[in-house]
């Protein structure tokens, strides 16, 4: 029997979690510890949304730092953010953000999760924290805190619609679990449902970045809390923005690499390869359309391949930079332990044949051949590739400027193509 509306059940609490990720988890546990009894937290599928499938989160000033003798200020990463943003973000929530992050990661370790901390991109600050097991594992320690507080879950239980009377204060939830309609009257209620990143009708309205061809890498959340919340009268701000990123196919699999065991693709997975900076970076009519280390220092990989047709890239390497980064280990470093020689990728040529017949990798013996299967007209991208190994050879990047130190010819068959749309995680704003 499922959601028969003849059966409702009711039920009492004084607050009402709507939404169990990381944000609503944290929330409920904060109440409990604050004193705040009998909370129940609903969730539409299982507990852990996003936030499971998260690799780390940023802190500034965090005991994991300070043990590290990492010194990371809180004022340093505010001005980054901003000038990074160019101020376009509210400074007073950023402000709170950077500041609280460190008290998080100790909050998360008195909870019992495990970091480790680095840089998630090379020339970044080591602000990225990578919990043991990832999110996925510090969720499932934040679900036991939970527990033992006595903090009720309930999975598989959809909020509907938030109660109000007739003077619009709020009374309760209105949910359907799996056997039944849930009417639950409460004092408080705190909406955690993560953004629409599902919600194809609302990314079309929101979000002019949105591209139908993007990729969606997580959950498809539909936007129920924002809905929700509006109905009551709640204000709505920056619902405009997509959270970026690689498709599922180039992710790792696993970004803790133990010392002493090589990293291979199976374990680092595509992504630092495809964001190589060393690579050419071609889209569909041949042509190479940015410097192609822009990811070396944040994550603005994207930004300039959601502008291309039908947001695909094609990474290019030829044989001697798949030989340079088997033996030097590739720039990018996705939060791979920086230990000493287990950047190294030996074997890197066979590991991308075998890739070969997912098709995740496409190598080719000639420009020719290359320029047929991408439908191009193999001119261009003769024209396109002389061009870059000029620049190159001139170590000078007349067009985009990319540093000099990447700037390796690219003329020794075969030659290996990643190809990859940006897709998108989720939204942020609500
Ligand atoms: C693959 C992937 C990797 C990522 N990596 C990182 C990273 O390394 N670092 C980082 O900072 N961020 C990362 N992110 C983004 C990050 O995961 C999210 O920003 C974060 O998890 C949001 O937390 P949240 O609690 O708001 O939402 P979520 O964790 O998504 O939780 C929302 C919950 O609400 C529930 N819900 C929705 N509607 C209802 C309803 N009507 N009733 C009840 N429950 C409902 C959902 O089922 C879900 O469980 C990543 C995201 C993805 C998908």
């Amino acid at each position: 029997m499922r959601n028969n509306p003849a059966i409702t059940e009711n039920l009492n609490a004084n607050l009402v979690i709507i939404g169990g990720g990381g944000a609503g988890m944290a929330a409920a546990l904060t109440a409990a510890e604050k004193g705040v009894e009998n909370i129940l937290v609903l969730d539409k599928r299982g507990i852990g949304g996003n936030s499971a499938m998260a690799f780390g989160i940023f802190a500034a000033d965090s005991p994991v730092q300070k043990r590290n003798k990492i010194n990371c200020t809180r004022d340093e990463c505010f001005k980054i953010a901003m000038n990074w943003s160019q101020w376009r973000i509210n400074p007073c929530i950023i402000r709170a953000l950077i500041d609280k992050s460190g008290d998080t990661v100790k909050w998360l370790e008195e909870k019992g999760v495990e970091f480790e901390c680095g840089p998630f991109f090379p020339n970044q600050l080591p602000t990225f924290h990578v919990p043991k097991g990832r999110g996925a594992e510090l969720m499932k320690t934040l679900k036991e805190n939970c527990r033992a507080l006595g903090i009720k879950l309930m999975p598989r239980s959809p909020a509907a619609q938030i109660l109000t009377d007739e003077r619009g204060h709020l009374t309760g939830v209105h949910a359907q679990a799996t056997e039944a309609g849930l009417n639950i009257s409460c004092k408080a209620v705190i909406v955690a449902t993560g953004g629409f990143g599902g919600n194809e009708e609302m990314l079309r309205q929101y979000c002019p970045e949105y591209h139908s061809r993007m990729e969606r890498v997580g959950l498809p959340h539909m936007g129920d809390g924002i809905r929700m919340a509006a109905q009551i009268g709640a204000a709505t701000d920056s619902r405009n923005v997509l959270l970026l990123g690689g498709p599922s196919s180039l992710h790792p699999p696993d970004l803790h690499v133990k010392p002493g065991i090589k990293p291979d693709l199976s374990v680092i997975g595509l992504m630092p390869i495809a964001w190589e900076p060393r690579a050419l970076w071609l889209n569909s009519k041949g042509k190479r359309f940015a410097d192609e280390s822009v990811d070396s220092g944040s994550y603005p990989t994207t930004n300039p391949v959601v502008n291309q047709p039908d947001n695909l890239c094609y990474t290019v390497l030829d044989s001697n930079l798949v030989e340079m980064i088997s033996e030097q280990g590739p720039v990018m470093s996705m939060g791979v332990s920086k230990e000493k020689g287990d950047r190294k990728l030996p074997g890197l040529a066979g590991d991308l044949k075998a890739r070969v017949k997912n098709g995740l990798v496409h190598i080719f013996g000639s420009l020719e051949e290359m320029a047929g299967w991408m439908q191009v007209d193999p001119g261009i991208i003769k024209d396109t590739l002389e061009e870059y190994n000029s620049s190159c050879d001139g170590a000078h990047d007349r067009i985009f400027l990319k540093d000099k130190k990447y700037l390796f010819p690219l003329r020794t068959t075969p030659y290996y193509v990643i190809k990859w749309q940006t897709a998108f995680t989720n939204t942020i704003g609500g």
